[in-house]
């Protein structure tokens, strides 16, 4: 089923379960769980898609779960799997708003819509479930509801869980208040940006002030190393992956004529490529080992890996826009920047090919301008139809479509 015919079905489908599906992101609006405590988040959609016959997996450590629907095999050949993904958890904020399904849980709030994405794959789930009983699904989508976004852990647990395997293209969507309901925002190439942290900590043997020739000057070498790195870095790699090192935490000595033994710096690596992202540790512990050294100082890295960027792949970018082009009409995608946020959906890209899209959240004609991470935000609920009509579509013709039939390795990509 395609074009006209799976759009009249979806349609007929959010005719019958949209109120449910509101009244289910309403309830987890108001019982927010943070990363690695979704517990009740996990048990109630768990429940959901084991009442239409589905056998959800909770993940080991409790919270997430996936769900394979459909058959994987097609005639004698072995098709990889579509994966759509969700993230369940909350941030620790208190809700602001004024409205019935506020957060009841305080300093817990689905400020950054994770409430909405796991309602929209339960949707589409429910739709591909009818569709599969029917006998209509070309193959086997896994829906992957993972835990802790916001920690920046929980795409790795589903990787280390296998929850990946068999998946040949994976898709996700993050809520955009900058974007209308209706609309989707699309990206090929890097979405959101790296964020990784470190740490520098430099040792010397100490001394008196009065003979700095006689010991390790540590306090001098370390001012060094602050100033000096991160202006070597900006002319060590391609401008265009604005790979930056900005300084947040600075400390050493205790006392004006003693050269202390130890000091330490910390900060954050930020960069736009996925390149870049890779080089970055080698970069920065080259340059800092080559200006400790002039002054005579030990200085030790501690490299601390956050999230990659995520990096949309090409053919999986394309077919999101054109899957939600069918389902939701002309002048619905629309080109969206890339974020300088983290998204931990950036782990599955490095090791096969998806796309994460941005859904329109914001009320049409609306002149609030709300952010992600707001104790106020809050979305058009029209969103989750959306939503569900291009997870739905975009699973459907990835299966179809001859380029999710070779499960492949994505390639190295970025920099273009
Ligand atoms: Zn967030
Ligand atoms: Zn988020």
């Amino acid at each position: 089923m395609q074009g006209n015919d799976l759009a009249a079905a979806l349609d007929a489908f959010l005719a019958r379960h949209s109120d449910e599906l509101i009244e289910f992101r309403r309830d987890l609006h108001a019982y927010p769980e943070l990363a690695n405590a979704e517990h009740r988040t996990t048990r109630r959609v768990a429940l959901r898609l084991a009442a239409v016959g589905l056998r959800p997996v909770i993940l080991p450590k409790g919270t997430g779960l996936l769900v394979d629907i459909g058959s994987e095999q097609d005639g004698n050949s072995e098709r990889p799997v579509v994966a759509l993904r969700a993230d369940l958890d909350a941030l620790p904020l208190a809700d602001e708003k004024d409205v019935p399904y506020r957060s009841t849980v305080p300093n817990a709030c689905h400020a950054c819509g994770h409430d909405v994405h796991t309602t929209v794959l339960l949707g589409t789930g429910l739709y591909l479930a009818e569709q599969a009983a029917s006998g209509l699904l070309p193959g086997r989508v896994r829906l992957v509801f993972q835990p802790a976004e916001e920690a920046a852990t929980g795409a790795l647990d589903v990787l280390a869980g296998g929850g990946l395997a068999s998946v040949g293209r994976i898709f996700a969507l993050h809520c955009d208040p900058r974007l209308d309901a209706g609309q989707l925002g699309v990206r090929s190439g890097p979405i959101t940006a790296a964020c990784d942290r470190i740490q520098v900590r430099v040792a010397g043997p100490g001394g008196h002030t009065a003979r700095p020739h006689l010991t390790v000057d540590l306090v001098y070498a370390l001012g060094k190393i602050i100033t000096e790195v991160p202006a070597a870095l900006s002319r060590r790699v391609d401008p265009r992956s604005s790979l930056s090192l900005v300084w947040g935490r600075v400390s050493a000595g205790t006392v004006a004529n003693a050269i202390p033994d130890e000091g330490i710096v910390e900060g954050t690596v930020r960069c736009l490529d996925d390149e870049a992202w890779h080089s970055a540790p080698d970069l920065l512990k080259g340059l800092i080992d080559s200006v400790a050294s002039g002054y005579g100082v030990h200085a030790e890295l501690t490299y601390r890996r956050f999230v990659p960027p995520t990096v949309n792949d090409q053919a999986s970018a394309a077919m999101i826009s054109a899957a939600a082009l069918g389902v939701l009409g002309a002048g619905s995608v629309v080109h969206t920047p890339q974020s300088l946020g983290g998204e931990d959906f950036a782990w599955y890209l490095e090791s096969i090919p998806g796309a994460l899209a941005r859904l329109g959240t914001r009320v049409p004609g609306s002149a609030a301008s709300l952010d992600i991470h707001q104790p106020t935000f809050d979305v058009d609920e029209r969103a989750i139809g959306v939503g569900i009509r291009v997870m739905a579509a975009t699973a459907i013709n990835a299966l179809w479509d001859d380029g999710a039939i070779v499960a492949q390795p994505l390639p190295g990509v970025t920099g273009a």
